[in-house]
C-alpha cells in the first residue's frame, strides 16, 4: 500500500452519495464547485453555533471538563487524516468528537454522519491514547439538536471498509460503479463527463 495516500473522513459524504465522485475528485483532479466558500462560511458558522450549543449543552448535560477545538489528527494506521471540529474530554477520562453539520437532522443522512463521527472517534483513540465509546452530531437547522452516536465494533468496520475503498479508487484508478439510484445524477455536477 502506498503509505503517502490518506483518505479525508469528509470524502465518506462524497463516497456515501455516490462512489464516482471520489474518482473525479481525486484521480481526475476535478472539484466540486462551491467547495472553497462553503468551507470559509462554516468557519464562520462553526464559531457561532458553539457559543450557543456550549451553553446550553455541553457543560451542563455532558460533564465536559476540557475540550479542543479543530484538531487535524492522522490515523497512520489505517491512512486516513481529518479536521475534528470539537474533541471533548469527559470526567471519567473518556473523550468524544463533536462535529457540527449547517443542515437539519435526516435519518437518511445521520447514517453517513455516524460512519464520519465513528472514523473521528478511531482518531482520537490512536492519537491520544483515551477510551472513546460515543461521539456527537449538532445540527443547526434542527434548532441546534445534538444526537448521540454509540460506537459498535460493526460501526467502525464498516467505516474502515469505506476508507479502504476509497483508498482503491486513489491509489489504482479504479472507476467504480455508478450509483444505484438515477435521481442524484439529474442535479449532479459531473454529470456531462460521467459515462
Ligand atoms: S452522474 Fe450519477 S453516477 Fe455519475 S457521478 Fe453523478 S451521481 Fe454518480
Amino acid at each position: 500500500m502506498d503509505e503517502e495516500t490518506f483518505v479525508i473522513v469528509s470524502d465518506i459524504i462524497e463516497y456515501n452519495f455516490c462512489p464516482r465522485f471520489i474518482y473525479f475528485m481525486h484521480c481526475l483532479d476535478i472539484p466540486q464547485h462551491e467547495e472553497k466558500r462553503y468551507k470559509v462560511r462554516r468557519g464562520r458558522e462553526i464559531h457561532k453555533l458553539r457559543i450557543k450549543t456550549n451553553k446550553e449543552y455541553l457543560r451542563k448535560k455532558l460533564n465536559v471538563v476540557r475540550k479542543e477545538l479543530d484538531v487535524p489528527l492522522t490515523s497512520n494506521k489505517n491512512n486516513y487524516k481529518g479536521l475534528i471540529d470539537e474533541i471533548l474530554f469527559f470526567d471519567d477520562g473518556t473523550a468524544s468528537p463533536m462535529d457540527y453539520k449547517f443542515t437539519e437532522y435526516r435519518e437518511k443522512k445521520f447514517r453517513t454522519h455516524k460512519y464520519q463521527s465513528v472514523l473521528y472517534g478511531e482518531l482520537i483513540r490512536e492519537n491520544y491514547g483515551v477510551v472513546v465509546n460515543r461521539g456527537y452530531i449538532c445540527y443547526a437547522r434542527s434548532n441546534n439538536l445534538v444526537q448521540e452516536i454509540e460506537f459498535t465494533d460493526k460501526d467502525l468496520k464498516d467505516a474502515l471498509d469505506m476508507v479502504n475503498e476509497i483508498l482503491k479508487i486513489i491509489q489504482t484508478g479504479f472507476y467504480p460503479k455508478k450509483t444505484r439510484y438515477k435521481m442524484k445524477c439529474v442535479d449532479c455536477c459531473y454529470r456531462n463527463i460521467c459515462v
